[in-house]
């Protein structure tokens, strides 16, 4: 049904206090929620405010947290689609959902609509990489950018995109009035994995004053998905030795064992 198609979330709770790091980014988001609290305060000398902004960087670095958080922060609606759902669930209908979605996110203005994997239709032409037609892609990539060229100066809707392939992605998406500001969400550093680990040690009980600064050291390469999943993952494992709090060990544990899900992952052989 429609209703399950479009997850519309008032989501007044992701905040930029979830959001670890990422100083660059929150920076240049935090314009976008001033738009859309006070559009006024931005068109009254006849400028134009921005219609889409693509977020860029590898898998499980905060894109999604950080365009929730928008609209946490802006107090709108996010209407979220990923570009995978087009591969999966919406074939020979791609064009109309997304002319559907965008009429909702008008219709609830202000509001924010997040496409995640939007390389999965924002492709270049001629580089098929969807399972329906190349022509039904085309269709449906058409159908957003027409959306986003109609959007009047007062529509106040703001389309953010989330793609790790950047270089792949058609042109005309990133011309003048479309996505034509590009944010880089990077893997954190150690100071900002310290940081992270800050965010999601908040609900864990623990048994010692963990050294943030080691645990950050321990965890190179990690993404902020990541992150996360070993601050659950040591929760876990100490609940199953009926421990009454987590200690450090246990989080050395879930490293190791996050370690060893990204080797699987990326087909490393020790
Ligand atoms: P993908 O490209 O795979 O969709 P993404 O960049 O959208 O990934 P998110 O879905 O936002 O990543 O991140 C997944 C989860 O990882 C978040 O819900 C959050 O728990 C955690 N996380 C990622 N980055 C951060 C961060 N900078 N600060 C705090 N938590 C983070």
């Amino acid at each position: 049904s429609k209703a399950k198609l479009f997850d519309e979330k008032t989501d007044t709770r992701t905040s930029f206090k979830d959001v670890a790091g990422l100083e660059g980014a929150k920076e240049e988001v935090e314009e976008i929620v001033e738009f859309l609290k006070h559009p006024e305060k931005y068109t009254s000398l006849g400028g134009k405010i921005p219609k889409g902004a693509l977020l860029v960087g590898p898998p499980g670095t905060g894109k999604t947290l950080l365009a929730k958080a928008v609209a946490g922060e802006a107090k709108v609606p996010f209407f979220s689609l990923s570009g995978s759902d087009f591969v999966e669930m919406f074939v020979g209908v791609g064009a109309s959902r997304v002319r559907d979605l965008f009429k909702q996110a008008k219709d609830k203005s202000p509001a924010i609509i997040f496409i995640d994997e939007i390389d999965a239709i924002g492709r270049a032409r001629g580089k098929n990489n969807f399972t329906g037609s190349n022509d039904e892609r085309e269709n449906t990539l058409n159908q957003l950018l027409t959306e986003m060229d109609g959007f009047g100066t007062n529509t106040n809707v703001i389309v953010l995109a989330a793609t790790n392939r950047a270089d792949v992605l058609d042109k005309a998406l990133m011309r003048a009035g479309r996505f034509d500001r590009q944010i880089y969400v990077d893997l954190p550093d150690i100071r900002e994995r310290k940081e992270i680990f800050e965010v999601h040690l908040r609900p864990i009980k623990t048994a010692e004053t963990l050294d943030l600064e080691f645990l950050a050291r321990q965890t190179p390469g990690f993404s902020g998905a990541d992150i996360a999943n070993v601050c659950n993952e040591a929760a876990l494992i100490a609940a199953r030795k009926e421990k009454k709090a987590v200690s450090k060990q246990d989080f050395l544990d879930a490293v190791d064992r996050i370690v060893g899900g990204l080797e699987k992952k990326n087909k490393i052989i020790t």
